[in-house]
């Protein structure tokens, strides 16, 4: 066998990665990577920082793994080489060189790790365990748990029945706790919640968290192999079975059917269910009626897109997590911008921090706009009128309440009526929700504040000036 070269074996390695993640992480996490040195089955990677370094090895260390064994073979291994910050004494950058760490230990195991129940623990999958209580591998997040799942109005009904469900589980209303709501907005974080929760109250109980999509898989295969009466009994001794993404059985009759045999199973012997969904059990289509009728038993609570303030909580615990501070302005401009799906939030506080460390550069606002404009591309990134509002009162100096509120004080009309000009401008909201939102005006208000706005913009300089500052603080570009 020739040998391969360390650019040849790189570039197969780069190849496997970027079928395996995000474009956005791909070009964030292993675009800036170099291959430096390839001996004895060692391959070493340069790697922009220590951050980065870090987090290769906690979210990527089993992709990284099976791809180099898959080069290199069984007695692969990888070797990071970090470039050093050391801007207080030299100007060149030294490199350390640290192993990979051997142990499996992730410590953030992918949720979407394919469930191989039993693997582990049972010998085979669906054998029915007659008395013995078998282990279950409960396939919980450990970081999807209530501790750093912030709370908010957005959030509180879903949240307070999973932490009810999560003490007496099987003993509330709500089975099937029922959780809706759009991509991104934590359902998923919260079903896990639920689960470490009563594993925590209640060790003895068999948890279970599947994705519909496993689900149907395992069942599928267990149609294929004839043993469909064993993953029905393997599902009907759980205690606590958590359904995450239950639109995905929509189409699928024969899915449908064994789950609805499951679910009255479970339900009748007091065991909880926990489900998620992205739309209300009345939009879901393709689902039978039997069963949309199970899901309205108990209690559907749903997720909304969180308040600015529940955003910025977010990103401050994310930070805190990371071990990262970012200059206030920065966290509010993210918070800001992303409005509608939490996950991408989080994805841009990440991007961010790893473009600052690539390119040592500190976080700036500057920066903030640069990446949201280069990577949160396919997200609604008008400008808000929330934002609008802010910046206009940031540079007045008025509290925003006033704003929003009814007042007629001068200063206050003012600045008003320059958040109303730049929400007609730079957003697509009506007149009338623009005048909603500011002090519930009508639409022949805000009309009347462009007008002003801009008579004032003809005669009035230092107004001009105010515009013209305003303009460019308030500009995504
Ligand atoms: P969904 O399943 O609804 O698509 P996820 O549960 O995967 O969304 O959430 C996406 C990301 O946002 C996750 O990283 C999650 O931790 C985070 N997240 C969502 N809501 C919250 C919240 N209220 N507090 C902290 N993190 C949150
Ligand atoms: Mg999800």
């Amino acid at each position: 066998m020739s040998k391969k070269t360390l650019e040849e074996v790189w570039s197969n390695c780069l190849s496997v990665i970027k079928d395996n993640v995000s474009l956005q992480s791909y070009k964030t996490w292993f675009e800036p990577i170099k291959p430096v040195k390839l001996k004895d089955s060692v391959l070493t990677i340069q790697v922009p920082s220590q951050f980065f370094y870090e987090w290769l090895e906690e979210h990527y260390i089993t992709l990284l793994k099976k791809t180099i064994k898959k080069e290199l073979g069984s007695d692969g291994k990888l070797e990071y080489s970090i470039i050093m910050d050391n801007n207080l004494t030299s100007s060149k950058p030294y490199s350390v060189r640290i192993p990979t760490s051997n142990t499996a230990a992730v410590k953030n195991p992918s949720v979407s790790m394919p469930i191989e129940i039993g693997e582990k623990t049972i010998k085979n999958p669906f054998i029915i365990p007659g008395l013995k209580k078998v282990v279950v591998d409960s396939q919980l997040n450990p970081n999807y748990s209530f501790d750093t799942f912030i709370e908010g109005d957005s959030n509180r009904l879903a949240r307070s029945a999973g932490y009810a469900v999560a003490k007496k589980p099987g003993g509330t209303a709500f089975n099937p706790l029922l959780i809706y709501g759009g991509v991104g907005l934590g359902k998923t974080h919260l079903a896990h919640a639920i689960g470490i929760e009563i594993k925590k109250n209640h060790p003895q109980k068999t948890v279970l968290y599947v994705s519909s999509e496993k689900f149907t898989q395992q069942f599928i295969e267990s149609v294929k192999n004839n043993n469909q009466n064993d993953f029905i009994h393997f599902y009907q001794m759980i205690d606590v079975l958590i359904i995450d993404d239950v639109q995905f059985f929509s189409g699928k009759d024969r899915t449908q059917d064994v789950f609805f045999h499951i679910f009255n199973h479970l339900h009748q012997s007091g065991k909880q269910l926990v489900l998620s969904s992205d739309k209300p059990p009345v939009e879901m289509q393709g689902m039978e009626q039997r069963l949309l009728s199970r899901f309205k038993w108990g209690l559907s609570a749903d997720l909304q897109p969180p308040s600015i303030e529940t955003r910025i909580a977010i990103l401050e615990m994310k930070m805190y997590q990371e071990g990262i501070e970012l200059p206030k302005e920065v966290v509010e401009y993210l918070a800001y911008s992303i409005t509608t799906n939490v996950r991408e939030l989080e994805g841009a506080l990440i991007s961010l921090i790893a473009q600052s460390s690539l390119n040592k550069k500190s976080i700036t606002l500057d920066l903030a706009k640069q990446m949201i404009d280069k990577f949160v591309k396919n997200t609604a990134r008008e400008v808000s009128i929330d934002y609008i509002q802010k910046v206009v009162c940031d540079y007045f100096d008025l509290p925003i309440e006033l704003l929003k509120s009814k007042t007629r004080k001068r200063e206050v009309v003012q600045a008003r009526q320059i958040a109303m000009y730049f929400s007609k401008k730079l957003t697509k909201s009506s007149l009338a929700n623009i005048g909603a939102h500011c002090g519930g005006k009508d639409h022949a208000t805000v009309l009347h504040a462009c007008k002003t706005v801009n008579n004032l913009m003809d005669t009035d300089k230092t107004f001009r000036g105010y515009i013209s500052d305003l303009e460019k603080k308030i500009a995504i570009q």
